[in-house]
């Protein structure tokens, strides 16, 4: 499949190059080519559009999905008190449809992989495969009795696309004994493990009641960090904690729109984390604190976020912020060959249409990150298949 005469094409690569009317080869499901005049009998018109790597949401739970509007002026506690009422509702059956439809609204936001945990991980999967949708799926754990579902579900797991990993919810969810549990399994299955940590004032508070020690502090105690841990929210840290997630190389993802939404107070300490190198990614959280799953919305407000937080409208750059929707997204997620437009790396890409919003372009990075919106989508390609084409969804 030939992606033919691409007004631009934001590469991603180690040199970030952006390029002009060129070509993009896709063999198989990668990358063959990137050049002038290259030939294909298969075809995409990509004139007037923009080229660029599908963006990588590192939070959500598209199990959610039917939950949208349902909170919307309530802080986290009160939130998961009357958001838990509804999930008490949700089936497997459910489960499977909100998945979907979740999958259906990131794909058309031009999102290509997606970290999501929730429960019924069955139901979750057979969505992913029916959508093709590259993915990281996870069992959310608790306890003992979702540990053993989280590893059922981990065992039975076979897939082109979608990769396991192992989801303590959160220290004040999980016993030690639990946490213990997830540290061991994931290390002997060398899989990603992840944890919400650092969400609000008053857990950081309860924490440090209760152990002694600071979120991160206590999660470093117990060996819970590493280069396989993705740490969520990450708002309520201090710089020591900061140091201590650089020193092992544990990733943090970064939900701006869900916490201001929650009202978590906070900001995330981010130019301090890039200051020590930590890798960032960027997630939308479910759509019940979010509204929605448009990634190109969560890039502009990261990056709003932190210039006015600041005081400081260097303190971010475009770059950097699509950085973290893409390839820092894959190094967050332990994926290889995505998140970068290159020779050999799996065709996962979408183009956006320049006509209206998007016009004049004087810096392409600056239209993706602050002109664009997901509805610019046009074309989405994952694992050289095409997902979605002229904004017609193919699932
Ligand atoms: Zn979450």
């Amino acid at each position: 499949m030939l992606l033919k005469n691409c007004s631009y094409i934001i590469t991603q690569n180690p040199k970030r190059e952006i390029l002009r009317n060129a070509d993009v080869l896709i063999e198989e499901n990668r990358i063959a080519q990137i050049g002038k005049n290259l030939k294909d009998e298969e075809m995409i018109d990509c004139s007037g559009k923009i080229l660029m790597p599908g963006l990588i949401n590192t939070h959500t739970h598209l199990g959610m999905h039917s939950l949208k509007g349902k909170s919307d002026e309530a802080e986290l506690f009160d939130w998961l008190k009357s958001i838990s009422n509804e999930e008490a509702k949700l089936t497997p059956k459910k489960t499977y449809e909100n998945t979907l439809d979740g999958l259906r609204e990131a794909i058309r936001f031009g999102t290509t992989t997606i970290y999501d945990s929730y429960k019924f991980s069955d139901a979750r999967l057979e969505a992913f495969e029916e959508a093709k949708v590259r993915g990281v799926i996870s069992s959310t754990v608790n306890n003992a009795e979702t540990l053993k579902d989280s590893k059922k579900f981990l065992s039975g797991l076979k897939s082109k696309l979608v990769k396991g990993a192992i989801a303590a919810n959160s220290i004040c969810n999980c016993d030690e004994e639990t946490l213990k549990k997830v540290i061991e399994f994931s290390n002997s299955k060398k899989l990603l493990r992840r944890i919400h940590v650092g969400e609000t004032r008053k857990e950081r508070y309860d924490i440090l009641q209760q152990k002694g020690k600071l979120a991160i502090e206590y999660l470093d105690s117990i060996g819970f960090l590493g280069k396989n841990c993705l740490l969520v929210h990450c708002i309520w840290i201090t710089k020591g904690e900061i140091r201590k997630i650089a020193g092992k190389k544990a990733k943090v993802s970064h939900n701006p729109v869900s916490n201001m939404k929650l009202a978590s107070g906070g900001v995330m300490p981010l130019v301090e984390m890039l200051e020590e190198n930590i890798t960032v990614g960027l997630g939308t959280d479910s759509v019940a604190s979010n509204n929605n799953l448009d990634m190109f919305e969560e890039m502009k407000t990261a990056a709003l976020l932190h210039k006015h937080h600041k005081w400081n409208p260097k303190a971010i750059t475009s770059q950097q912020i699509l950085d973290m929707a893409t390839i820092k997204g894959t190094e967050c997620l332990m994926l290889d060959d995505i998140g970068s437009i290159e020779k050999g790396k799996k065709a996962d890409l979408i183009t956006l249409d320049i006509e209206h919003n998007l016009k004049p372009i004087n810096d392409v990075i600056s239209s993706a990150v602050y002109s664009a919106n997901g509805l610019n989508v046009s074309d989405v390609i994952i694992d050289g298949k095409i997902r979605m084409e002229k904004k017609s969804l193919l699932f």
